[in-house]
């Protein structure tokens, strides 16, 4: 049995394959000793793992493990599940939003970092449980679905009121910049949150596209938990991302490209 294995800032993602069949799995980071637990009952497995909490996993599991870089296991597991996916690119940018979002240029030899940005998954949920009080994910992604930015988030058209606008008056001119100007209404949680995807999704989007005009792609991939389950978040990027003129792609498992490249570099 193979097993690959990321431990991520907040999720622990791991991979195993035994003859050509594969699984997915994930655990909170929270819940690292229990993930050793249960590695330190298998008695024979390859493993490999990668991520910022790698060192520590190592260290309190019995087994010899192999370690992989994170952004070459990334790079890895990208190429072989866009194969699978018969996607093929000759060069793509790829986007990690997982707690932070680290965005890197690949080519089919490699990959190089390109940027990236604090806003991610990680702020998704301390932002949002700063303006809700909601810490539970599900709870947050599902409330932030009914969610209505129009109060809270200023618009070009906003500004022009009118007036010829010089860029599609659709795009946000401020995230947050109308709250003032609506400061007698009430805020529900799911606005609030909706606004919250916005920036987030916006500001990652922004921040790779930049990243593909310096490296003239046209293409991007976006990986990271942060999209699972979070169809809002998914839309805002895709709509974002062909408005800019791009293409955008979602590859189903993305999330453990990390683990799953770990057992092939
Ligand atoms: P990093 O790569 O930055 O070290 P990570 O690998 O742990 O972090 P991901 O697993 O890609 O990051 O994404 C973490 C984000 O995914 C969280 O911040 C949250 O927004 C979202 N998420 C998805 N499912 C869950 C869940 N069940 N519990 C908590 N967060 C979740
Ligand atoms: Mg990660």
């Amino acid at each position: 049995m193979k097993i690959g294995i990321d431990a991520g800032g907040t999720l622990i993602k791991v991979v195993t394959e035994t003859n050509n069949k594969r699984t997915f799995k994930k655990w909170l980071t929270t819940q690292i000793d229990q993930v050793a637990e249960w590695l330190n009952h298998i008695d024979k497995a390859d493993i490999s793992i990668t991520g910022g909490k790698a060192q520590y996993l190592d260290s309190i599991i019995k087994h010899n493990v192999k370690r992989s870089i994170e952004f070459e296991a990334t790079y890895t597991g990208i190429q072989i599940l866009l194969k699978e996916h018969d996607i093929h690119l000759d060069t793509y940018i790829f986007s990690n939003v997982g707690t932070g979002t680290s965005i890197h240029y690949a080519t089919a030899q490699n990959q190089e970092r390109a940027g990236g940005t604090g806003a991610g998954g990680g702020m998704i949920q301390g932002l949002g449980y700063l303006l809700t009080q909601i810490s539970d994910y599900e709870e947050l992604v599902q409330t932030a679905i009914n969610g209505d930015r129009d109060k809270i988030d200023l618009k070009v058209k906003h500004i022009y009121k009118g007036d010829k606008t010089p860029i599609s008056g659709d795009l946000t001119a401020a995230n947050f910049g109308h709250v003032l100007q609506n400061i007698h209404d009430d805020f529900p949680n799911a606005d609030r949150l909706a606004a919250l995807m916005g920036i987030v999704g916006e500001t990652v989007t922004t921040v790779s596209i930049h990243a593909a005009k310096q490296f003239k792609t046209e293409n991007v991939v976006y990986i990271g938990s942060s999209f699972v389950n979070n169809d809002l978040l998914r839309n805002i990027v895709v709509d974002y991302t062909i408005l800019r003129g791009l293409n955008p792609y979602f590859i189903e498992n993305g999330e453990f490209s990390g683990a799953l490249g770990s057992i092939y570099c």
